[in-house]
C-alpha cells in the first residue's frame, strides 16, 4: 500500500500534442497517432511499455487507460495505435480527436510496464491479434532500425500476426520491407476469414507459433517437447534460447500458454501483454 501510494505521488503528468492521426483501417475503426511530449526534450522508455492516459468523463471522475507505445523511443516523439470500442469512453475520445488544426492535448504519465524484450536476447516469437501489434512496432523498429545498427544480434525474430480480415493486417507494407530487409526477420500474418484469393496463411495464431517452435527444434536438433519445467526449481536462473511475446485479448492470450506449455516451455519464457 505504501508503495502504491509513493509511485502515485512520484507520477509526473505530461501533456502530449497530437501532431498527426490517420485511420489504418476503416473495417476496424482503427487510428494510428503521432504525439509529441511538452516540456520534455527526451520520453526514455523500453520499447514493448505503454502509456497511460488520463481523462475525466461526463460525471468528472478521473478515467485512466493504458495505450502501449507503437514506435521506438524517439526524443520526445511516441506513437499509438488504438481502434475504437463500441460504448468505450477513452478509444472513442481519442479516435474523435481533431487533427486539425493539429495540438489537442492529452494528459498521460509513464512509461509503464514489464512487456518487454528479455535479456540475454535470444530467439522471439512475436505474437499479435488486433491493435496488440503496438507493442510489436515498437520492439521491431528498435531491433531494426532505419537508421543505426542492427540490434537483433542475428536472433531469429518471428511476428505472427492474425486479424480476421486483410484490411485489419495494420503496417503490413512496413513489416513486410522489414522481412524483405532482414532475413533473421519473418513476418507471419495470418487470416481466420480470409477471402478466397488470399495466398498467405489462414487461420489461428497458436496453430503458425506450433508449426515455428517444431520446425525451430528439428533444424537445431533439439527435443520438440522439453521436459516440462519442476515447479520446485527455483526459477531464478533458467537459462533460455527463445522467448514468445503475445499481446491481445485474453482468449489468445491463453490459447499461446496453452499451446507452449504443451511443448514444456518455462513460464518465464511466455511474455504476456492483456488488453483487456
Ligand atoms: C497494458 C495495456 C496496453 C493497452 N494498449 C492498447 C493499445 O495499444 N491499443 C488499443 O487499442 N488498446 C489498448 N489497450 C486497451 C485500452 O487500455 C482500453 O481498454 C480500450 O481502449 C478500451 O477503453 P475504452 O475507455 O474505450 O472502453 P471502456 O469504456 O473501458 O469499456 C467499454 C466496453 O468495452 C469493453 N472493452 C474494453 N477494452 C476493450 C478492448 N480492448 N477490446 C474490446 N472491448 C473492450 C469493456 O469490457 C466494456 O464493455 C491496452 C490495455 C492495456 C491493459
Amino acid at each position: 500500500m505504501a508503495t502504491h501510494a509513493r509511485h502515485i505521488l512520484e507520477r509526473t503528468f505530461l501533456t502530449a500534442r497530437l501532431v498527426h492521426k490517420h485511420c489504418i483501417s476503416r473495417s476496424a475503426q482503427t487510428y494510428h497517432f503521432d504525439f509529441v511530449l511538452e516540456d520534455v526534450a527526451d520520453f526514455p522508455f523500453v520499447p514493448g511499455q505503454f502509456i497511460s492516459a488520463i481523462a475525466e468523463d461526463r460525471s468528472g471522475r478521473e478515467q485512466t487507460r493504458a495505450y502501449s507505445l507503437a514506435s521506438a523511443p524517439a526524443a520526445n516523439h511516441f506513437e499509438l495505435c488504438l481502434n475504437r470500442v463500441e460504448g468505450g469512453f477513452f478509444s472513442n475520445r481519442l479516435a474523435d480527436l481533431p487533427d486539425v488544426p493539429i495540438g489537442a492535448a492529452v494528459r498521460v504519465f509513464g512509461p509503464n510496464g514489464f512487456f518487454t524484450l528479455r535479456e540475454p536476447l535470444t530467439d522471439s516469437i512475436l505474437v499479435a491479434t488486433g491493435t496488440g501489434i503496438a507493442p510489436m512496432r515498437s520492439m521491431l523498429q528498435w531491433l531494426f532500425p532505419q537508421n543505426g545498427p542492427d540490434r537483433s544480434q542475428g536472433k531469429q525474430t518471428w511476428l505472427v500476426y492474425g486479424t480476421r480480415h486483410a484490411t485489419e493486417l495494420y503496417y503490413r507494407d512496413e513489416f513486410e520491407a522489414l522481412a524483405a530487409r532482414h532475413s533473421n526477420f519473418h513476418y507471419l500474418p495470418t487470416l481466420s476469414r480470409g477471402p478466397a484469393d488470399w495466398t498467405g496463411l489462414r487461420g489461428y495464431v497458436q496453430d503458425h507459433v506450433a508449426k515455428i517452435v517444431e520446425d525451430r527444434a528439428k533444424r537445431l536438433g533439439q527435443p520438440v517437447h522439453t521436459p516440462a519445467s519442476d515447479p520446485a526449481t527455483p526459477a531464478a536462473q533458467p537459462h533460455f534460447d527463445i522467448h514468445a511475446y503475445a499481446c491481445g485479448l485474453s482468449p489468445m492470450i491463453i490459447s499461446i500458454r496453452d499451446c507452449l506449455k504443451h511443448y514444456g516451455w518455462h513460464r518465464r519464457q511466455i511474455v504476456t501483454e492483456r488488453y483487456d
